[in-house]
């Protein structure tokens, strides 16, 4: 398995497991289908509402005694509702007890958005904090005292652009380590690999597979299926692969981790047998032309110009 190394020499996993939307005893199964098929990292976040059920897992394989806890990576996310003067630790406290551990792998602040505290999706402007009441420094400087404190070995950002990164990077002790964003072959997001390596700071790629099961509300109307595309499927059978196989493969080669969430055991051993596809350069060139700049995750549900969030991901900057 290719890994992503920490400057203090701790290793991730380049392929782990996603799991927002697998929830109860699907999740729990999950988990310990995907840790006896080989995976040692785990993705994860307090708003998937599942932390309780992977801790579980987590404690059953610990228990089993041939997997310990410094084997497993384990990632999970700070909630746009806790942002704000001290709410970050307690936050990160409430996941550890959920997940039974007493330290993260790897804490991310899931969105560049803050809410009021107690709010898990906003519905009205008054819902959120403005970047004045709850500046992303400030939050930052949580995420380094829990750091510091021991409670997470990395701290990192999710669906930050460069714009966002340079301005915190201005500004922080510790420079994030980790950005995790939409990547799949229709959104490569060359230019905000690049800034992020020149940074050492690492990428794992989200959705890589298009997010097949968010809610209807969250869809777009005639959403792309990227295991249908015609050169995905082309390298696939030229591998002997398939096609979700070469989708997670793709990242691994250009550097990057990526997490394809999966309650099927026969989807989870696939995903994981990507690591063993030996892409081509004529394949990465062939990908490389796929890029439409397409998104899953639009963002735009947090977008609320009135209280200073508007174009999350600073595309028309
Ligand atoms: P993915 O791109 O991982 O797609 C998941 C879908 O693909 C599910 O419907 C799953 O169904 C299906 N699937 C999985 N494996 C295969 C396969 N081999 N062949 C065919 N279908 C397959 O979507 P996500 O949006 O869930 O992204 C992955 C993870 O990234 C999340 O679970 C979460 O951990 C993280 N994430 C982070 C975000 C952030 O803001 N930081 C935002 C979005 C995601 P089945 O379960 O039946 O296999």
């Amino acid at each position: 398995m290719k890994t992503l190394e920490f400057s203090n020499g701790d290793k991730m996993h380049a392929i782990g497991l996603g799991t927002w939307k697998s929830t109860g005893s699907k999740v729990k199964k999950a988990v310990k289908d995907a840790i006896h098929a080989g995976y040692r990292h785990i993705d994860t976040a307090a708003a998937y509402g599942n932390e309780e059920e992977i801790g579980e897992a987590l404690s059953e394989i610990f228990d089993e005694g041939e997997i310990f806890r410094e084997d497993i990576f384990i990632t999970s996310k700070l909630w746009n509702d806790s942002h704000a003067e001290g709410q970050v630790r307690p936050a990160l406290e409430e996941s550890l007890k959920k997940l039974k551990l007493d330290y993260l792998d790897l804490f991310l602040i899931h969105w560049p958005v803050a809410f009021r505290h107690g709010v898990e999706f906003p519905k009205k402007p008054e819902d959120y904090l403005t970047p004045e009441e709850a500046p992303i420094i400030e939050t930052w400087k949580q995420m380094e005292k829990a750091k510091k404190d021991g409670l997470a070995r990395h701290i990192g950002v999710s669906n930050f652009s460069d714009i966002k990164l340079k301005d915190l990077i201005a500004q922080a002790t510790i420079k994030p380590e980790m950005n995790q964003v939409e990547l799949h072959p229709l959104l490569q997001q060359d230019d905000l690999l690049k800034y992020c390596k020149s940074e050492n700071i690492h990428i794992t790629a989200y959705s890589p597979l298009g997010s097949g099961d968010r809610s209807d509300a969250m869809k777009g109307k005639d959403e792309p299926n990227l295991l249908e595309i015609k050169t995905i499927k082309e390298i696939a059978r030229k591998h002997n692969a398939s096609a979700g196989q070469i989708l997670i493969s793709w990242h691994a080669h250009r550097g990057n981790a990526a997490i394809p969430k999966s309650t099927s055991k026969e989807h989870i051993e696939e995903n994981f047998k990507a690591a063993s596809i030996e892409l081509e350069d004529s394949d990465m060139k062939a990908i490389a032309k796929l890029d439409e700049h397409y998104r899953f995750i639009t963002g735009n549900f947090f977008e609320e110009p009135s209280k200073g969030y508007e174009d999350i991901y600073d595309e028309n900057s």
